[in-house]
């Protein structure tokens, strides 16, 4: 099979259920045509999934694709986009039918959950790679940023945290669950759940945004650099799943939730004046969230456990200093 039966195949797939908004030219041409409505700014982000370093080296390609989408979605996501269309740059070490159509399913189970077409990409030999490129719209001067955070306003998170750790540590036989622990935890590593409907209800609520990745502190530090000021965290609040709440190792656990990575849950802040209204959105069941810290002047994110410092066993995942 030639690369442009692969790419008709496996990726010129019709979009299923709704007709892909704004793209005026898709797969087929030299480039996409996109269409950005008016009053709203380009949101653009791209990662790229090595095998063996962002993933182990055997996964399903199922899991691998939904990941790989998942992750990039969440970048839209952070910023308070829509996402609307992405682009897929794939390196494969050879042409396996069945694992291109369990990557295609993965892929376009996402694409189609999410209301992101693929409108393009490009296809090449070589160490199995992933690269997705999403694009999404903002109202202009209402995107999510990093850099609006203020003295006082309250930091908190979606869902639970620590289960993207504790889920590649599953995943690669490092910590022994029930199966049905086990399956919770895999699927939360491999089918992160970009928080774009969450994002968008607290846009015009928040100060300052982004998506976990790297982990809580490391990921909070880079709220706190951009905008200048320090950070509390109180540990005893933070999220954790029924899982790994109940893990016999409770400081692994906090660690986890605090450094581990891999979560793709927001973390964002609320100046006081708007902390009735997104409490209101909580209680009223139509955001998950909690309040885990301050900011506060400085520069660095500082963990406290009942009042006590807490020390963190390991920094953040960096991928040049590991
Ligand atoms: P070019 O040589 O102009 O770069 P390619 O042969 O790489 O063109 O791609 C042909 C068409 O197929 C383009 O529209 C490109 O966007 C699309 N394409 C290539 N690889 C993929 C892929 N993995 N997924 C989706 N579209 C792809
Ligand atoms: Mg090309």
């Amino acid at each position: 099979m030639g690369e442009f039966e692969l790419i008709r195949r496996f990726f010129q797939q019709e979009q299923a259920e709704h007709p892909p908004e704004g793209v005026f030219m898709g797969v087929g041409d030299d480039a996409a045509l996109l269409e950005v409505p008016p009053y709203q700014q380009l949101a653009v982000s791209v990662d790229t999934l090595v095998s063996g370093v962002h993933f182990p080296a055997d996964a399903d390609a199922e899991d691998i694709a939904q990941r790989a989408l998942r992750v990039n979605l969440s970048d839209l996501a952070a910023m308070g986009a829509q996402p609307l269309w992405f682009t897929l740059a794939l390196t494969l070490p050879n042409v396996d039918e069945s694992w291109l159509r369990d990557f295609s399913r993965g892929l376009f189970a996402v694409a189609n959950q999410y209301g992101c077409a693929l409108v393009g990409g490009d296809t090449t030999s070589g160490p199995l790679s992933i690269t997705v490129q999403v694009m999404g719209v903002v109202e202009a001067g209402h995107a999510l940023r990093r850099d609006g955070a203020s003295v006082g306003d309250y930091i908190l998170v979606t869902h639970h945290l620590g289960d993207g750790a504790a889920g590649l540590a599953a995943v690669e036989g490092r910590l022994k669950l029930d199966a049905e622990q086990d399956e919770y935890l895999r699927q939360r590593f491999y089918r992160p759940e970009p928080r774009v409907a969450e994002a968008r209800k607290i846009r015009d609520l928040a100060s300052a945004a982004l998506d976990i990745s790297d982990g809580l502190v490391a990921d909070l530090g880079h709220i706190c650099a951009a905008s200048d000021l320090g950070a509390e965290v109180y540990v005893e609040d933070l999220p954790l799943s029924p899982v790994l709440a109940g893990l016999e190792d409770r400081d692994q656990a906090l660690n986890w939730a605090l450094s581990g990575g891999d979560d793709y849950e927001l973390c964002f802040t609320v100046p006081e004046e708007h902390m009735a209204e997104v409490g209101l959105l909580i209680a009223q069941g139509e955001l998950q969230a909690t309040v885990i810290g301050h900011m506060v002047a400085g520069a660095s994110v500082q963990c406290l456990h009942h009042g006590q410092t807490f020390e963190l066993d390991q920094p953040g995942y960096n991928h040049f200093h590991d």
